[in-house]
């Protein structure tokens, strides 16, 4: 059906599902397994110690990463919270203030910056995952003396529903840190999910920023990895502050031969996902019941279950009773996201699930503990 997993022999689930033949997993995209062509490449790898005098591999990912993000030098990572990690301590000094959207996961989940490092954290309200720009710039101008050095973006933007930042929104942000003398980091986990909603070149997209973070393990199907790219003096010195954190690890060219397979092969591939994304939300909207339903800009649908008088636990519970496995955002909301082990009838049977549940249809009896029996 498509590149990466085409040339096996077995259907998609069979050879490829990470979770039982019977349950639609939309938990995550960091569910895809590597591909055919990954185990391939690994085990075809030239390696070297990553540590002493460098692993091939990990140096062809680290030159492909950052050429295809038109950056100087590239940094290969266990995972993105690393690479975020390293963009803020490699571009921050002491008492610095990082501002970043007050949605973003690196200031919601990450929390490494937080107690790892000895900036402030600013968070900055905004709508979409992008950030309020004459907030953003009475940030800049009102410091309460303390010197700001970093701005943070994050596109696709994870608890915005993978909102990807409008490319003016980027530029004015890159325009702001300019005029004050700040460095731009992008937060680009899904950064290929955003190039390939707006059908920019990745390059183009990370122009606005100084890094860029990358995560292969999400849609891009690699078992594990990140790169940061950005300019060479950056890089060379995350790279010494990654082996500080422990980041620096030996014949990883395993890892990272899945990861130029993710990069050359797996990101011109995502547009399924996001038409996934848009089949779900639009059938579950048509039923027009009391759920929310976002309308997805990349792979990612929010389901808001106010209405329905349940918790998100209970729904997420009930669902998995049903074989449909999601994640509560909230109490209020799920995270459905689509990825590369799920085809349209996959789709389909979730959107019916959600609605057979809201109708009451298949509601569970009351006491029926969901969760144990999976
Ligand atoms: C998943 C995610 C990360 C962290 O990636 P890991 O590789 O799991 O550490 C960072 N930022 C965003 C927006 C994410 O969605």
């Amino acid at each position: 059906m498509h590149q990466g997993i085409s040339t096996m022999p077995a259907s998609h689930h069979s050879e490829n599902a990470s979770s039982a033949e019977d349950t639609v997993d939309l938990r995550s995209d960091t569910v895809t397994r590597p591909t055919m062509a990954m185990y391939e490449r690994i085990r075809q790898a030239p390696l070297g110690d990553d540590g002493l005098d460098g692993d091939p591999s990990a140096i062809e990912l680290e030159e492909l990463a950052a050429k295809q993000l038109g950056k100087e030098a590239g940094l290969f990572v266990p995972t993105c919270t690393m690479a975020n990690l390293l963009a803020i301590m490699a571009q921050t000094r002491r008492a610095e203030q990082v501002l970043l959207e007050q949605h973003s996961h690196i200031y919601n989940t990450e929390n490494g910056p937080a107690i790892l490092t000895d900036v402030i954290l600013k968070p900055v309200a905004g709508s979409g995952g992008a950030m309020d720009l004459s907030l953003l710039e009475e940030a800049l101008v009102f410091d309460r003396g303390l010197r700001s050095s970093l701005i943070c973006m994050e596109t696709s933007h994870n608890s915005a529903g993978g909102a990807v930042l409008p490319v003016s929104h980027m530029a004015a942000v890159q325009r702001l840190a300019q005029n004050h003398d700040l460095k731009v980091h992008v937060d680009g986990a899904r950064f290929f999910n955003a190039v390939t909603a707006l059908d920019e070149s990745p390059s183009r997209l990370a122009s606005y920023a100084d890094t860029v973070s990358i995560c292969l393990s999400k849609g891009l199907s690699a078992p594990a990895g990140a790169v940061l790219a950005g300019p060479k003096e950056t890089i060379v010195y995350a790279r010494k502050l990654r082996k500080v954190l422990g980041g620096t690890q030996r014949q990883i060219g395993i890892l990272a031969a899945a990861g130029i397979e993710a990069i050359e092969v797996m990101q011109s591939r995502l547009g399924e996902d996001h038409a996934r994304a848009t089949r779900l939300s639009t059938t579950i909207s048509k039923a027009q019941t009391s759920l929310g339903v976002s309308v997805p800009q990349t792979n990612i649908v929010m389901i808001d279950i106010t209405r329905t008088g349940r918790t998100s636990g209970e729904w997420v519970s009930a669902l998995a009773g049903i074989g449909i496995l999601t994640r509560s955002m909230s109490s209020k909301v799920l995270r459905c996201v689509t990825h590369r082990h799920l085809d349209d009838a996959d789709i389909d049977r979730a959107a019916n699930g959600f609605i057979s549940l809201v109708t009451g249809e298949a509601w569970p009896e009351p006491g029926r503990n969901l969760v144990e029996s999976l």
